[in-house]
């Protein structure tokens, strides 16, 4: 069985599909089998980083017996598999056995050893499912105290909801002096900094390629320490 691991972080904005892009491409590299399940529908912006296309069926189409669990995977970058997740608040009112959700993840969880799952902001439905299906957290927070005040209700949330928190990603870091510094972040969150981000202007740059970081420029900081970060969860030292 894979780790299924989700991404979240409370605060929109902070990084989370970047992250989970760049890990899961450079995992891939790595040579680990990856899928990454994209929760976060209202922002579908995970195949564009990744530069995919088309990717029409999506994990609620094979919820509701619609498609096959093969028809939702799609190839990306380095090997990489993207399920669309789908998974609106109505879609999932309305699906008819919420059971099959659980026993989907299991069925997902036999096909790779990660399964990353990219959150929404916030802690509506689709996030609270999106805890749900992952068993690990890693939050993706910046700098902020707005930012980490809402990552630590999102900590909480989670733990309440039997996922454990791996870690914190520090994102988006400038070491400029308002910064909070990782020891502060580390007693606020009660989780350790698994790895800290620097802001860098090629995360965008890349970004309007649809070229993963760690493909496009494997050598600027941000990829670095996305790489540093895949090493870690794969045990690589
Ligand atoms: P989220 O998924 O949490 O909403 P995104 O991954 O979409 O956040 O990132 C939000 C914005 O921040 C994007 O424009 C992205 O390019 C930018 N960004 C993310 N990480 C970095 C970084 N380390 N350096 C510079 N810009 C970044
Ligand atoms: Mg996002």
């Amino acid at each position: 069985m894979g780790r299924s691991i989700v991404f979240a972080s409370g605060k929109g904005g902070t990084g989370k599909t970047t992250t989970i892009a760049n890990v899961g491409v450079a995992l891939a590299q790595f040579g680990r089998e990856v899928i990454i399940i994209d929760a976060d529908i209202t922002m579908a912006n995970l195949s564009l980083i990744l530069g995919m296309e088309d990717i029409p069926i999506t994990l609620h189409d094979v919820l509701s017996g619609e498609a096959e669990l093969n028809d939702a995977i799609y190839e990306g970058p380095a090997g990489v598999k993207v399920i669309p997740g789908g998974l609106s608040l109505e879609k999932i009112k309305k699906a008819k056995n919420p059971e099959r959700l659980r026993e989907l993840m299991r069925e997902i969880s036999s096909l790779a050893d990660f399964i990353l799952i990219d959150a929404p902001a916030g802690l509506e439905m689709t996030s609270i499912t999106a805890l749900l299906i992952g068993k690990e957290l890693i939050l993706v927070t910046n700098p902020e105290i707005s930012a980490i005040t809402d990552s630590l209700k999102t900590k909480l949330v989670a733990e309440k909801l039997g996922t454990l928190p791996l870690g914190a990603v520090l994102n988006r870091v400038t070491s400029e002096k308002t910064e909070l510094s990782k020891e502060d972040i580390e007693t606020i969150l009660d989780v350790p900094v698994l790895m800290v981000i620097p802001e860098d202007p090629e995360v965008k740059r890349a970004s309007a390629y649809g070229i993963p970081l760690v493909v496009k420029n494997p050598t600027s900081p941000a990829a670095i320490a996305y790489k540093q970060l895949a090493a870690k969860l794969a045990g690589i030292r």
